[in-house]
């Protein structure tokens, strides 16, 4: 899963990415072609962006819910998979082409992009924050433990 910093490069660079075209052009290193149903092409349609790292070089991310996928097989379909897991994601439930949107309705668009990105940032966040607490705990428990063979 992405760190805190890479989510938050990609939500900021991504405003761009609601083109179509930009997204298939970032996968130009992307395994699945012609016979695949996974292509940059369809991978593209269904907004996802490739964003490969070292270890990981098939990772593809939604660039509106920010949601990462990897592990693609060739009969995938990028939009059924990306419905599975975030039904709700405004892109995916976009009703008309980018080019065709209102100001006030891309402004509402990346108002929801925005509030999705906080709220991977909070849980991220929260879920640091709970390690914290449990490694506190550990260590107050075994210095306690510790103290305890000291005093007998
Ligand atoms: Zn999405």
């Amino acid at each position: 899963m992405a760190s805190i910093d890479v989510l938050m490069s990609r939500f900021y660079s991504y405003d761009t990415m609601y083109s179509q075209e930009l997204r298939e052009q970032s996968f130009v290193d992307w395994p699945f072609r012609e016979e695949c149903s996974c292509t940059p092409e369809k991978m593209a349609k269904a907004g996802f962006v490739h964003c490969p790292s070292e270890n990981e070089p098939d990772v593809a991310c939604c660039f509106f819910c920010l949601i990462e996928l990897e592990g693609w097989e060739p009969d995938d379909n990028p939009w059924l998979e990306h419905a599975k897991r975030f039904p709700n994601c405004g892109f995916l439930t976009m009703k008309k082409d980018f080019t065709e949107l209102t100001v006030g309705e891309f402004y509402r668009l990346e108002q929801e992009r925005l509030k999705i990105f906080h709220r991977k940032v909070c849980h991220m966040k929260m879920a640091h924050f709970r390690d914290a607490i449990d490694r506190t705990l550990e260590n107050m428990k075994s210095l306690l433990d510790s103290m305890k063979g000291i005093s007998k």
